[in-house]
């Protein structure tokens, strides 16, 4: 064993979750290791569905473009019919907002595009940011801490190493080692059904035409069947529930799912190529609590849900990117060490609330209002007068107040954390609930921590800042009447 140069965080795992929270990390100038046990990003397609918020977060990286290049040209919505070839069926929402809502709440919309798209962005991006590491082919296998640090061992190969950090992020997935480690346990319903997952190739795009969406549910005697388009081209999944008590895999030999899948297509002879099969369980369960001292988990290490309602990669990322800015805050010395207390606070009543969704087998739960759920924190997004700068575009890194025209501010108080002041006018004033004389004082996130319908003095800026750092926002600040 030998120990390797000493990062200031550990990020375990490079998926959705440890990606995010690396690269905010970053952005706080952070050193950074991520250790990933693959020797490569999984090549499967896994989630498709980026909603409104996470692409909301990626926009304010510059990656929506990015990610867009690899979207599939769908509607975000789900299909529920009895073959993909058939033409009778009917719409269903799949927790997306439609075009013209989306383009009244938000700058952005959300996409259809695969993991496998998707990770190599953040990927890209991360390596791109000083001060980040990546270590692939390394495996967290222990996991020991004292009062000042953390002592992670590594495996690569047939070597061990240890590596001492001041945190430690799990963002290593449903089998979490990190979790195992710090000794925090999971709760609630646990595996709600056996799935078998094929990922194949078909010229499918020609079958359903005009009817291109997200998702295709085909109802059967028991749970529908599931299609998936996850490229642009003709790489799908089909998904179907299986009884492993009964049957084993080799009860479905290739002939017989690409029987299978011609039937779920409906067409007879549809040329098709396996690519790769294998099986999962629905699992719906949380983490009794996120943190265990300096160690922290995100995304399925925190959270397992099932994929009803599509959340389980979105709040893998936000609770990437939550943990990732309140961190740095905290390593840049803008913000005292209780800040950390609100991911949990703030970020495992999501979880619990997404996985008890997921849970629900339900055909009948209407996910089509759920996107409010994930912005119902933030400031409205509005365009400002140039038609091309969002609300959400004023927020720096720091904590942003957001005035109305005739606002009176006082100069911003001095504090570690960074607080700009952005003018806004009467119009966006009035969308922002503060009116053309108030002010409202932001977290990089959007979420409000302060208002003043009139002016704002020193002492009470002053009070809201403290309050922000410490991750509150209540505590007889001042609120908009
Ligand atoms: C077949 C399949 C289909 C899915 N479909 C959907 C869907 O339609 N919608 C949806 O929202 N979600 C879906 N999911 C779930 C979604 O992929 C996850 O919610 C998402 O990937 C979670 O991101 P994460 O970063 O938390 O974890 P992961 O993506 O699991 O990443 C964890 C990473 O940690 C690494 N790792 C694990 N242990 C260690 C260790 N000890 N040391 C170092 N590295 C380690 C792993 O190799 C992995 O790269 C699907 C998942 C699967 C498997």
């Amino acid at each position: 064993m030998h120990p390797t140069a000493q990062p200031t965080v550990i990020v375990v795992g490079a998926g959705p979750a440890g990606l995010t929270t690396a690269i905010a990390l970053s952005r706080h100038g952070v050193r950074t290791l991520v250790v990933e046990r693959r020797t490569a990003l999984s090549p499967f397609p896994r989630a498709t569905g980026i909603n409104l918020r996470t692409m909301e977060l990626m926009r304010a990286w510059g990656l929506e473009a990015a990610i867009r290049s690899g979207a599939i040209d769908v509607k975000p919505t789900a299909w529920v019919g009895r073959t993909l070839a058939s033409p009778e069926g009917a719409e269903a929402p799949m927790g997306f907002p439609s075009a013209e809502v989306a383009a009244s709440i938000s700058p952005t919309t959300g996409a259809i595009a695969p993991q496998d798209h998707l990770e190599p962005v953040l990927m890209q991006h991360l390596l791109s940011l000083p001060g980040t590491s990546v270590r692939l082919g390394a495996e967290v296998i222990a996991l020991d801490q004292d009062r000042d640090a953390v002592t992670v061992t590594l495996r690569e190969g047939d070597e061990t190493s240890t590596v001492r950090a001041a945190y430690v992020i799990g963002a290593d997935g449903a089998h979490s080692t990190v979790r195992r480690q710090a000794g925090i346990a999971m709760q609630g319903p646990g595996e709600l059904g056996a799935y078998l997952a094929v990922l194949f190739r078909a010229p499918l795009a020609d079958i359903v035409g005009e009817r291109r969406h997200g998702l295709y549910l085909l109802m059967r005697q028991g749970p529908p069947w599931v299609f998936l388009p996850t490229d642009r081209h003709d790489r799908w999944v089909f998904s179907m529930t299986w009884d492993p008590t009964r049957e084993t895999r080799a009860d479905y030999p290739p002939e017989r799912l690409v029987e299978l899948i011609r039937a779920g297509a409906g067409v007879p002879d549809l040329e098709t190529e396996i690519v790769w099969t294998g099986d999962f369980a629905f699992t719906a369960q949380i983490a009794d609590r996120y943190r265990e001292r300096r160690v922290f988990l995100i995304g399925d290490a925190a959270h397992r849900m099932t994929p009803r309602g599509a959340t389980g990669m979105n709040t893998a990322i936000h609770d990437g990117y939550d943990l990732g800015w309140k961190l740095g805050w905290v390593l840049s010395g803008w913000a005292d060490e209780s800040l950390l207390d609100s991911f949990e606070a703030e970020r495992r009543p999501v979880g619990l609330r997404n996985m008890q969704r997921s849970a629900n087998g339900s055909e009948q739960r209407d996910v089509s209002l759920d996107y409010l759920d994930d912005i119902a924190d933030r400031i409205p997004h509005r365009w400002l007068a140039d038609g091309r700068t969002s609300t959400l575009d004023l927020l720096g890194d720091g904590l942003t107040m957001l005035a109305g025209p005739g606002a009176h501010v006082s100069p911003a108080p001095s504090h570690a954390v960074p607080i700009t002041q952005q003018r806004v006018d009467r119009a966006t004033a009035e969308a922002l609930g503060i009116g053309a004389d108030g002010v409202v004082l932001v977290r990089a996130d959007g979420r409000p921590v302060a208002r003043w319908v009139a002016s704002a003095d020193t002492t009470s800026v002053s009070l809201a800042v403290e309050a922000a750092v410490r991750g509150t926002t209540d505590a007889g600040l001042p609120q908009a009447a």
